[in-house]
């Protein structure tokens, strides 16, 4: 297997975010960096797209990237483009990015063009961002590529925001990660593109540190809540059934909360956030973590802030 560490350019409407057909960004350029198992650069993949939706560079690209309209009608089609960069991927291959946009965005190009699609489900990735923040930092910052450059002392030969420099510099510090701490390198992500069509595509997986599920679509949140699998509140570590010490309950409509005991590892505190798919129905991605006393008490608060404010509402009507 090889790691493919992908940077992508894109291009958006004019003026106000015109959605032409669904697609709010155009890719422009294809950069990546292909990485082997030991995570030794092997090649490179450098692409110009032209754009076709949207001719004229949006004042903020030009600024951002290194390229003007000359570059761009010398580039050659997306779907051409595409098609060589997946011959060059190979048959196994993970996708590496900066942060958590590109993948969806080169899938929604893709749909776009009627082509085929890269899965059929909710799409593993390293990000290589988050992973930064777990090797050197505290898990949740997340920072801009130059600065892990800079911190990692990694030499800055070529300018950023070009695709294939953005992914050659991301490759270096993946790079780096895997030397310092292998062991976040099990952190995977997933891109949510195409959500799990049915029960058996469903996404559960458990990290060493909290566990991930990810459902398919409902009708709406009531429905979704109901679901067995959904409010599931199994101990991340040993996948035991918990104690309830705070049952599920929603802060907006849109994230809820739970607090429960497991008898070898604790309080445990787990958060559903209910997304909207692009139909209309919901889905959830949940994750269950390893709390303590201040976490816990942190939940309660949340929960007693919404009961007075039930509670003055219904005094005022
Ligand atoms: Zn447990």
């Amino acid at each position: 297997m090889h790691y493919i560490v992908l940077d992508l350019e894109w291009n958006q409407a004019e003026g106000k975010i015109g959605h032409e057909g669904g697609l709010p960004f155009e890719i422009v350029e294809i950069g990546a960096i292909k990485l082997n198992r030991r995570m030794q650069i092997v090649d490179r993949f450098e692409e110009i797209i032209r754009p076709r939706i949207y001719p004229h560079m949006h004042f903020m690209t030009t600024k951002i990237i290194q390229l003007d309209k000359k570059d761009l009608e010398k580039g050659k089609d997306f779907p051409e483009v595409m098609e060589r960069f997946l011959k060059w991927c190979g048959r196994k291959y993970r996708f590496c990015i900066w942060g958590t946009l590109d993948i969806t965005e080169l899938q929604r190009n893709m749909c776009y063009y009627g082509m085929d699609e890269l899965t059929d489900r909710p799409l593993p990735f390293m990000d290589v961002q988050k992973l930064y923040s777990l090797a050197y930092e505290d898990g949740k910052t997340r920072r801009a590529l130059e600065y892990a450059v800079d911190e990692l002392n990694i030499r800055k030969d070529e300018p950023f925001h070009r695709a294939i420099n953005d992914a050659y510099y991301t490759a270096r510090v993946l790079e780096q990660i895997h030397k310092d701490h292998t062991e976040v390198e099990s952190y995977l992500s997933f891109d949510l593109f195409m959500l799990p069509r049915n029960k058996k595509d469903e996404v559960s997986v458990r990290f060493k540190t909290y566990s991930k599920y990810i459902s398919r679509e409902f009708e709406d949140k009531t429905v979704a809540m109901q679901d067995k699998t959904v409010s599931a509140t199994k101990c991340c570590i040993c996948g035991r059934p918990t104690k309830k010490v705070i049952k599920w309950f929603s802060v907006n409509g849109r994230h809820y909360y739970y607090v429960g005991i497991c008898k070898r590892h604790g309080y445990i505190k787990a958060k559903i956030r209910m997304k909207k798919a692009d139909d209309g129905n919901v889905f959830v991605v949940k994750t269950i973590k390893v709390t303590d006393q201040d976490g816990v008490d942190a939940i309660k608060e949340k929960q007693e802030k919404l009961r007075a404010q039930r509670a003055e509402r219904r005094h005022r009507e």
